[in-house]
């Protein structure tokens, strides 16, 4: 169908296909977004022939802010008779034969509507996932190294089929990763960073950062639950706030409370390993402090959030992300910056500046 689908969080249809089309302009490519409000998906239509196939094998779901899972879409089928399923299905891809894939996702949008599709989705998998084998369109174990086959249910009696690449698609079900809250974390928000920690860092870059007695300063701490998240890995962490901080926290002697303003603190040693900041400020604001600090030399990373406004959102925040670049190249600082709207963001996105070293 030379299209794409990607999921989202509803209400963030318009930013996704916004960020759509600067990212297929940025590769030559062309085409328009289609979306609903609401719909938590948005599909994208190429222009040039097999351009779809070849956006999907140069992007990954990392390398976008807003969505949460790319694939390139095969086809949109309506069932006619809903106690068959799995026939429209087969007979879509025996028009057009899938590569041989490692693993079956089948899913729906994250969406009132769509939640009452997850029974559905689960019980239907298992007699697809048969069939697929029997046709040698899935491998008899799951394969993660091998491209993955969707089917993605907007309705009962209807779904997208497509695939995604290995390295490129998220792993999660529904692009969601799912998170337990931590019983002893003083606030809900402490999920953002630990989603951000585990899904925007690699293994070996958490293990470095976040190292048992590295120093951490967290700006717009209160009550504590990023803090939370660096105190569990044995950081040392200097929070700024003039809120209320956690006592359970205050009491590990790991933390260093500092009832000052964000915008004109200064680490203490006069360096950190990591900058963590959650203050509800101005977008651009905030990415001038962050940039400041790295500059500066008194952080080598940073992670942090900016609050998004209620109109041209990705806009925003390409901004300021371009802001933070340039500030970084002309001090001759090489980094990667992720940006991602994470599953535990409501309107914010979360920034992950990691030096190269
Ligand atoms: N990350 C925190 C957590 O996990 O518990 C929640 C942070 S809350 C969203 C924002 C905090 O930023 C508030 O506690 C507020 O007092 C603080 N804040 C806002 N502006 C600030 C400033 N200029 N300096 C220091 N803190 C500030």
């Amino acid at each position: 169908s030379n299209s794409i689908l990607a999921y989202c969080r509803p209400g963030y249809e318009v930013d996704t296909g916004n960020e759509l089309t600067r990212l297929t302009a940025a590769r030559g490519c062309y085409g328009y977004p289609l979306m609903k409000a609401g719909e938590a998906f948005v599909t994208y239509q190429f222009q040039a022939p097999a351009a779809a196939q070849e956006f999907i094998g140069q992007t990954a779901v990392d390398d976008t802010v807003f969505a949460r899972q790319l694939f390139a879409v095969i086809g949109k089928i309506t069932i006619e008779d809903t106690a068959d399923r799995i026939g429209p299905v087969l007979a879509l891809l025996d028009e057009q034969p899938p590569p041989r894939c490692g693993t079956l996702m089948v899913e729906y949008p994250d969406t009132e509507d769509g939640k009452t599709l997850a029974k559905l989705c689960r019980k239907f998998a298992v007699p697809l996932r048969q069939a697929l084998r029997g046709k040698g369109w899935l491998t008899a174990k799951e394969q993660l190294n091998l491209p993955a086959l969707h089917v993605f249910f907007v309705a009962g009696d209807c779904c997208y089929v497509g695939i995604s690449q290995p390295r490129q698609r998220s792993p999660f079900a529904n692009g969601i990763c799912r998170l337990k809250f931590p019983p002893k974390a003083p606030s809900r928000s402490t999920l953002k960073l630990e989603e951000a920690l585990l899904t925007m860092l690699s293994e070996q870059e958490r293990n470095e950062i976040c190292r048992p007695g590295a120093r951490a300063v967290d700006l717009g701490a209160c009550p504590g639950g990023w803090t939370y998240q660096l105190v569990i890995r044995e950081m040392h962490v200097e929070a700024v706030d003039n809120g209320k901080m956690d006592a359970d926290l205050m009491a590990t002697g790991l933390v260093d409370y500092r009832a000052e303003d964000g915008f004109k603190y200064r680490p203490q040693l006069g360096h950190v390993e990591l900058l963590v900041c959650d203050m509800i400020e101005q977008p651009d604001r905030v990415a001038e402090l962050m940039a400041a600090w790295l500059v500066k030399q008194w952080a080598t990373h940073a992670i942090f959030n900016l609050k998004l406004p209620m109109k041209r959102r990705c806009e925003t925040v390409y901004a300021a992300i371009q802001a933070v670049e340039a500030k970084l190249a002309s001090a001759n600082i090489k980094a990667t910056i992720k940006t991602r709207h994470l599953y535990h963001n409501r309107d914010e996105v979360t920034v992950a500046v990691l030096r190269k070293s």
